[in-house]
C-alpha cells in the first residue's frame, strides 16, 4: 500500500533538493504534484483540498522562506499535515466504568469484520481483558461457525444463539450476551453484526436495532482499505444509518493505493483506531497516525 504515492511524493521532493530560497513557482509546482499524487492514490477530494491548503499556508510562510534547507522544511510540513489528516493522536478504546464494555462492529460483508473480531479479542486478551465474541450475524448460514473458528483460534468464548432460542433474532442474541458476560465476569463484549455486499436499508436498520438494544460503548466501523474510492461513500452511509465512534482499516497489507486510509478521518470526522494487515490474528495493531505518515514518506 502507498507505494505509488510514496514514489510520487519522493520524486516531487527530489526536485526541490539543493535549492536555496524557493520561488512561488517552486511552491506552486510542488503543491500541484502533491495534489495530483493524492488524487491518483484515490484520496477523496474532500480530504485533499484542506490538506493542500494547510501545506500551502505553511509553505508560503516564514518557516520555509527563512529555513536553511527549504526542501527539508517542506517534507517536514507534509509529514506533519499527513499526521494531522490521519487524526493526529492515537485514539484509544474507551472502557465502560461498569463492565462489560460493549464494542459493536459494523461494516459491509467481506470487509473483514469476523477476522477483525478475532484479532480484537486476541489483542484485548493480551492487554489483560476477558472478552467474549457475540455472533449477532445471523444472515449468512455459516457466519456463526466462522466466528466460532475465529474464537477458537483467539482462545475466546463465543456467545451464539441456542437452537430454538432467539435463532434469527440478532437483537435478542446481542442483549442476552450482555447478561451472560455479567454472569461470567467477562469485561468486554464484542458484537459481530451482519454485513451485506452492498449498503441496504434492512442491514442498517438491523444494526441500528442492535445498537439501541445494547447501547455500545464503542461502535467500530470496519472498512476494507482495498475498496478505494467507494470507501468514502460506504463510510458516510454507515455514519448516517448506524453512526460510529471509530474506524478499523483492514487489508492494509494489500496493494491498493491507500486513499481510504487517508480520506476516512477527514470525511467522517471519526478517528481510525485500529489497523488490520493480514490474515493472521497477530496482524493487528492500534493505529498510529505518525507511523502511517512515516510509511508514506519513507
Ligand atoms: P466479514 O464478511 O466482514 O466478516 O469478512 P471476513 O472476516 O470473513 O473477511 C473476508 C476475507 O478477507 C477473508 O478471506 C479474510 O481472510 C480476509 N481478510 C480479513 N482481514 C484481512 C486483512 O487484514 N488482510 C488480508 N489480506 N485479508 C484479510
Amino acid at each position: 500500500m502507498f507505494d505509488t504515492l510514496s514514489d510520487r511524493l519522493s520524486a516531487t521532493f527530489k526536485n526541490l533538493r539543493g535549492k536555496g530560497r524557493l520561488s512561488q513557482q517552486d511552491i506552486d509546482d510542488t503543491l500541484r504534484e502533491i495534489r495530483r499524487a493524492l488524487l491518483e492514490a484515490d484520496v477523496s477530494l474532500q480530504a485533499v483540498r484542506p490538506f493542500v491548503a494547510a501545506v500551502r499556508e505553511r509553505a508560503e510562510g516564514t518557516e520555509v522562506s527563512k529555513a536553511l534547507n527549504p526542501a527539508q522544511q517542506i517534507v517536514k510540513i507534509v509529514n506533519e499535515e499527513l499526521v494531522a489528516i490521519l487524526g493526529g493522536e492515537t485514539r484509544r478504546l474507551r472502557f465502560a466504568k461498569n463492565p462489560p464494555t460493549v464494542i459493536m462492529l459494523a461494516g459491509l460483508q467481506g470487509a473483514g469484520k469476523t477476522t477483525l473480531a478475532g484479532k480484537l479479542a486476541r489483542w484485548l486478551k493480551t492487554e489483560g481483558h476477558t472478552p467474549i465474541l457475540v455472533a449477532a450475524d445471523l444472515q449468512r448460514p455459516n457466519a456463526v461457525t466462522q466466528l466460532q473458528v475465529v474464537g477458537d483460534r483467539a482462545g475466546v468464548p463465543v456467545f451464539a444463539p441456542e437452537p430454538g432460542n432467539g435463532v434469527g433474532n440478532p437483537v435478542k442474541v446481542a442483549q442476552d450476551s450482555i447478561d451472560f458476560a455479567k454472569a461470567k465476569m467477562h469485561d468486554v463484549v464484542i458484537v459481530d453484526t451482519a454485513g451485506r455486499l452492498g449498503i441496504d436499508a434492512e442491514l442498517m436498520k438491523q444494526a441500528a436495532d442492535i445498537r439501541d438494544a445494547v447501547k455500545p460503548d464503542e461502535i467500530l466501523f470496519v472498512l476494507d482499505a482495498m475498496i478505494g474510492q467507494n470507501a468514502v461513500e460506504t463510510a458516510l452511509a454507515f455514519q448516517d444509518g448506524v453512526g460510529f465512534d471509530g474506524v478499523v482499516l483492514t487489508k492494509l497489507d494489500g496493494d491498493a493505493r491507500g486513499g481510504a486510509a487517508l480520506s476516512v478521518r477527514a470525511v467522517t470526522g471519526k478517528p481510525v483506531m485500529f489497523a488490520s494487515s493480514g490474515e493472521k490474528l497477530e496482524d493487528f495493531d492500534v493505529f498510529h497516525p505518525e507511523r502511517m505518515a512515516g510509511r508514506i514518506l519513507d
